[in-house]
């Protein structure tokens, strides 16, 4: 066991990117718990300026930015009477990322957090990373720059976290496979036809998560698991046969990590998204966590299931984009961002969400436009042109039955 009194005694300086939304709600939350600690740096927001000011007042933070750049007289006057600095438009998110705070949370939403979470990997921060899709956007390049800066990225999303928990039981050499485990999402027991007619209300009718609009979308198509299967694979370096998913509806076993004399080591917790948070908060110690005590006899089963991938093509979809690589998982997250959008708009069905995302990939393949990503630009140009590319195959998606 080690000694944490010295850890427990020093003040960190934090940022907390999507300070505002449903990560952001946990992590200032666990922030509130421990106020003598931690120094808030700087905290952002898209456009949810009322929040955002709130929050930066409450951690009397050094500096606040909203996205939105036309919100920026908004912010200040929000904040008049206090120290705060205030900015917006993108590059003030950037410069929230660039300010040193030694941890930060990455939670923007969507491929939008990816230069952000960029500008603090680059300074060689502890970075909490929640967004999975700017791993998803970026691939190997994302790690390869931590590396490069010295940068220490704690997996934040639940699943990353129990598997870099159970990671440290072995090494390389001894791993045999992770296992992602997944709820199943509200339309788990569902037919392939209902599940094609859902609605946005029965869509974001998580059984066991609360999380925030896109993400629980993307748990109800199993999306969300295809990210987090690509995810893994970039964050640990794994091949994808080195990555299984496995359905289990409780949400209690998180991930498991396989060794080569079949130990399988396991990571449990209520769920709760302050427990994968809170570790990443005391890294590398432990702190206390406000998440309800596990209670296995009052749970009684833990039960699984293998996942249907013709039910879920979008879990297909995501071994299929990590297997051809070179900017194909980008084009997987860039149309399917596209495709939620148009889903939440009303524009498509549910079931068309995949098939969007699958025409995307196609196109993308036979168009030849595949090529290795070495740079944040080369990741966004190809994220911007799967999106234009998505939105123009929409209308003919839309208009097609499954
Ligand atoms: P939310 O939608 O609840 O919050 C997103 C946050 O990012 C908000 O603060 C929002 O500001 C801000 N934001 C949105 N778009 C932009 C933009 N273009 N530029 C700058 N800031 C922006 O999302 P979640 O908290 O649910 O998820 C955040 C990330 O964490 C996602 O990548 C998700 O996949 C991942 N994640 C979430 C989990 C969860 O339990 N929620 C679990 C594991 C991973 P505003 O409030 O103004 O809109």
């Amino acid at each position: 066991m080690r000694n944490n009194k010295a850890a427990a005694s020093a003040v960190r300086s934090v940022t907390v990117l999507g300070a505002t939304g449903s990560i952001g709600d946990s992590t200032m939350d666990l922030l509130r718990a421990s106020r003598d600690r931690y120094q808030v740096e700087a905290l952002t927001a898209n456009t949810n300026v009322e929040g955002l000011a709130k929050l930066a007042r409450e951690f009397g933070a050094r500096f606040a930015a909203v996205a939105d750049p036309d919100r920026l007289g908004e912010l200040k006057d929000a904040l008049a009477g206090t120290r705060i600095e205030c900015g917006a438009g993108e590059g003030a998110i950037i410069e929230a990322a660039a300010r040193p705070a030694d941890w930060v949370m990455a939670a923007v939403s969507g491929a939008a957090g990816l230069k952000p979470a960029l500008a603090a990997v680059d300074r060689g921060a502890t970075v909490a990373l929640a967004n999975k899709e700017c791993l998803v956007c970026a691939g190997d390049f994302f790690m390869q720059r931590a590396l490069k800066a010295g940068a220490c990225i704690l997996p934040a999303d639940s699943e990353h976290n129990a598997l870099f928990q159970a990671l440290g039981s072995g090494n390389r050499e001894e791993l045999v496979r992770v296992i992602i485990t997944a709820s199943g999402g509200p339309f788990r027991t569902w037919a392939v036809a209902d599940i094609e007619q859902a609605t946005l209300a029965q869509a974001l009718k998580h059984p066991n998560w609360s999380m925030g609009q896109k993400i629980t979308i993307d748990s109800a198509s199993m999306m969300n698991k295809g990210l987090e299967v690509i995810e893994a694979s970039y964050l640990f370096a794994l091949a994808p046969d080195e990555i299984d998913v496995l359905v289990h509806p409780q949400s209690i076993i998180h991930g498991m990590v396989e060794f080569s004399d079949r130990s399988v080591v396991a990571q449990l917790g209520a769920p709760d998204m302050r427990t994968p948070i809170a570790h990443c908060l005391g890294w590398p110690d432990r702190i206390v966590g406000p998440a309800a005590k596990l209670d296995l006899a009052r749970i009684g089963q833990l039960t699984f299931e293998a996942p249907d991938f013709d039910r879920f093509p979008a879990l297909r979809l995501a071994y299929d984009s990590l297997r051809t690589g070179r900017g194909a998982t980008t084009v997987y997250n860039a149309a399917n961002e596209v495709a939620v959008a148009a889903f939440i708009g009303g524009k498509i069905r549910f079931g068309a969400i995949a098939r969007l995302v699958e025409a995307t990939l196609n196109d993308w393949i036979r168009s030849g436009n595949l090529a290795p990503l070495s740079s944040a630009d080369d990741a966004i140009s190809v994220d911007h042109a799967a999106r234009n590319k998505a939105a123009s195959l929409l209308p003919q998606i839309a208009l097609k039955a499954s």
